[in-house]
Formats: C-alpha cells, sequence, structure tokens
C-alpha cells in the first residue's frame, strides 16, 4: 500500500484546480500595525498587511496587552485543563459576564474558537429541540453548516437575505420547531442581513434564532455589540454568537443568550466539555479589548472613515470594488489565477500583503482581493495602495470600471 500517494494525489489535484494555499510567512510589529516583516527565501522585508481581520489593530493596544502580560506573570500561561477538570479560571467567569452585558443577554459561554462555538452551539442546540427544522442562510460561514450538519437535523436552505424564501420555508415547516441560523454581516461581500424582517418573521413563525456576529462585534453599536446592538435588535435574537479574534484581537469565540440555554450548551456540547479551556491571560486581554471598546468609540469611527475613503480613492482610480455597506472592501477579479498573481505582485513588487480570495471561500468566478481598512490606515497608505493596485490590473489585463464612481 502507497499511503503517501493518497496525500500527493490529493494535493495534486488542488494544485490542478488552482486550489493549493500558499501562507505568506509574517511578523506582525506591535505599535507599527499594520506594518510587517515579511519572511521570504531571500530574507527579511517590510509589508504592509492590508487583510487582517484584528480590524480595529486591538491586538497591538497597550491595555490588551498589558492585560495579558500581566495576567500571564501572575496566573501562568495554560488554562491547566477542560473547564471541568480545573479550566475555569476567573478571568474567564470575567469575560463571561463583560460578553453577557455586551449583549444585553442572562450569561455568555466561551469556547476556544469562534469556529467551534458555531460548531457545537448550533449542533447542540438543534439537538436539544425535537424534531428542530434548522433554516439556514445559503451564504452561511462553514463553523455554521458544520454545526448543521453535526446537529443531524432536518434542514432547509434560504437564498441569501431573501426573506421571501424564508416565509416560504417557514409556512411550509407548519408546527414544528425551527431554528433560523444566519450571520449579521457577511465577510466576503460586505452586506448585511435583513435584521428586522429576519426577527418579525421569527415571532409570526414562532422560530427560534441563531446570529453570527462575528465581524461585527466591537465594530458596529454604541457599546460594540455589533449590527445587533446598531440596529435594536439584540433583546429579539435568542442567540448571539461572536468571535474574540478579530475586532477584539485575541482568541476564543462564545454565545450568549437565556440562562437555560447557555446551561444546557455547557452542559451538553462535547466541543465544549472535551477541551481545555482558553488560558487566563487570553481572558483577561479580550476582557480589555471588550470594556475599552465599549466606551471607546474612536476605533469604530476612525474605521468607517478609513472604509469609506479607501473605497472613494479606489473607486477614482476605476478599481472593481464591489458595493459592500461596510468596513469590507472587495475588488472583484473573477479569475483564480490572476486573482494569486495579483496578490503575489502587490507582495513581492509592492510591499503590500493582501491574500487572494478564491473557491471554496467564494464561488468559482467571484474570485476578488478583499481588503480590510484599520483605523491605522493613514491617506499614505491608502493612495500607495491605489497606486500599486492600478500598476497590477494594467500589468495582468485586469479589468477596470467603466467611469470612476463619486465618493461616497
Ligand atoms: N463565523 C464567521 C462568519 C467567520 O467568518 C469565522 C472566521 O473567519 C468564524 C465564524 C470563526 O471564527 P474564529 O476565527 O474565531 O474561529
Amino acid at each position: 500500500m502507497n499511503y503517501d500517494s493518497y496525500f500527493t494525489d490529493a494535493l495534486t489535484r488542488l494544485k490542478d484546480e488552482r486550489r493549493y494555499r500558499v501562507f505568506a510567512d509574517l511578523e506582525r510589529m506591535a505599535g507599527r500595525f499594520p506594518h510587517a516583516v515579511w519572511h521570504h527565501p531571500q530574507g527579511r522585508r517590510e509589508v504592509v498587511i492590508w487583510c487582517s481581520n484584528d480590524y480595529l489593530g486591538m491586538g497591538q493596544h497597550p491595555k490588551v496587552i498589558g492585560a495579558m502580560v500581566e495576567t500571564a506573570t501572575r496566573m501562568g500561561t495554560g488554562a491547566g485543563g477542560t473547564r471541568n477538570i480545573s479550566g475555569t479560571n476567573h478571568p474567564l467567569v470575567e469575560l463571561e459576564r463583560e460578553l453577557a452585558d455586551l449583549h444585553g443577554k442572562d450569561g455568555a459561554l466561551v469556547f476556544t474558537s469562534g469556529y467551534i462555538s458555531n460548531q457545537a452551539g448550533i449542533a447542540t442546540i438543534a439537538k436539544l429541540i425535537p424534531n428542530c427544522l434548522i433554516l439556514s442562510d445559503a451564504l452561511n460561514h462553514n463553523s455554521m453548516i458544520e454545526g448543521v450538519r453535526q446537529s443531524s437535523c432536518d434542514r432547509a436552505i434560504w437564498r441569501h437575505n431573501d426573506v421571501g424564501h424564508l416565509e416560504e420555508l417557514l409556512r411550509a415547516a407548519g408546527e414544528r420547531p425551527k431554528l433560523i441560523v444566519f450571520e449579521s454581516l457577511y465577510s466576503m461581500d460586505g452586506d448585511i442581513a435583513p435584521m428586522h424582517a429576519i426577527c418579525d418573521l421569527a415571532e409570526r413563525y414562532d422560530a427560534m434564532t441563531y446570529c453570527d456576529e462575528v465581524h461585527a462585534v466591537g465594530m458596529y453599536g454604541r457599546r460594540g455589540g455589533g449590527v445587533t446592538e446598531r440596529d435594536g435588535v439584540a433583546h429579539r435574537i435568542d442567540v448571539i454568537e461572536g468571535t474574540l479574534a478579530k475586532a477584539f484581537g485575541c482568541l476564543g469565540g462564545y454565545i450568549t443568550g437565556k440562562a437555560a440555554v447557555i446551561d444546557a450548551v455547557r452542559s451538553y456540547a462535547p466541543g465544549f466539555i472535551f477541551t481545555t479551556a482558553l488560558p487566563p491571560a487570553v481572558c483577561a486581554a479580550a476582557t480589555a479589548a471588550i470594556r475599552h471598546l465599549k466606551t471607546s468609540t474612536w476605533e469604530r469611527e476612525r474605521h468607517q472613515d478609513r472604509a469609506a475613503r479607501l473605497k472613494a480613492v479606489l473607486n477614482a482610480a476605476r478599481l472593481p470594488v464591489m458595493a459592500s455597506d461596510t468596513h469590507i472592501v472587495p475588488v472583484f477579479v473573477g479569475d483564480p489565477e490572476k486573482c494569486k498573481a495579483a496578490s503575489d505582485m502587490l507582495l513581492e513588487q509592492h510591499g503590500i500583503y493582501i491574500q487572494p480570495i478564491n473557491y471554496p471561500t467564494v464561488p468559482r468566478g467571484q474570485e476578488r482581493l478583499r481588503i480590510t481598512p484599520s483605523p491605522f490606515h493613514d491617506d499614505a497608505l491608502i493612495d500607495a495602495l491605489a497606486e500599486a493596485l492600478v500598476d497590477v490590473w494594467q500589468r495582468l489585463g485586469l479589468t477596470f470600471s467603466d467611469r470612476a464612481l463619486a465618493a461616497e
């Protein structure tokens, strides 16, 4: 038996389909974000990161770093076990209180990642509801799809953000229990779910709701409670899920909701029970980021300002910026090889790092560069990015927009 061939063949298939991924070896510089060092075969080189999901740069905030270092110094590095076996540490308990307060819910449960929180949260909640039908948005993240799959419940997929289709499916489902799962902000297109309309339908058809706020927490709402806070619907959603790894600059994920739901997931979810808890230092750092963003609006305002400016400058340069209502700025390429080539040219020739977004993250033909500005991308960096993109677009023969759009 040649076991190796299974793996080399699998890799060859990916390479043939132009889906093989190469990671850039980067070293972030705390205090100088978005600048980083790129370690490449010829040595070290300074580059600018334009695709980080540390959206607000909280991963380098002195309060966050301070909390992590101070807590690790006092309590050590690891959690010491699962939550059951000596893993529940005081910073974790404080973090869960902070998160419940952020979303105005009875309780919160922290997991080791946002991915696990969706997988374990959705699967466990749905499994505990007899004969549950899950209604899932067609563009939900893979972690949600895995949660739906692992529940083994019946499922119905509604067309992305199409509440008419959702209503058809809810009506057809009749009296049985129903769980609607969706994201508030879809991270590849930067569009937002029709939150009120979904809640109206959930109430009319007596369905439970589960909303992933991974790309919105910290960034939207008066206290950073996400789109559900901004749009005044948090109290109408049963379970709000989020991450500590993006706008809060740390690691981990969570769900928040009514006490019984949170306690049931705590008691039944294998993805929670059988894994080591987050280290106290990570919890303390996340709490520091959440607390800071509950009162400081500078990061959110500057973030939106940077996104608007970036869109205006790229549009003026006739680059094909895809319409987005949010801080996500996708630029359309529509070809996997050119997308990869554009990313390589930006890095090698312009010192700009933007990961190509290809299938299966987006459908084939929808390949793009997904640009994420932060409060720390100044006007000069935006102008340099626009010039670099124009150069790459010309050299690769990529399509420009017909006309420059007015600034938004
Ligand atoms: N949900 C969505 C919508 C995501 O895009 C991601 C990751 O990018 C996750 C969940 C997983 O979150 P985490 O990175 O904390 O595992």
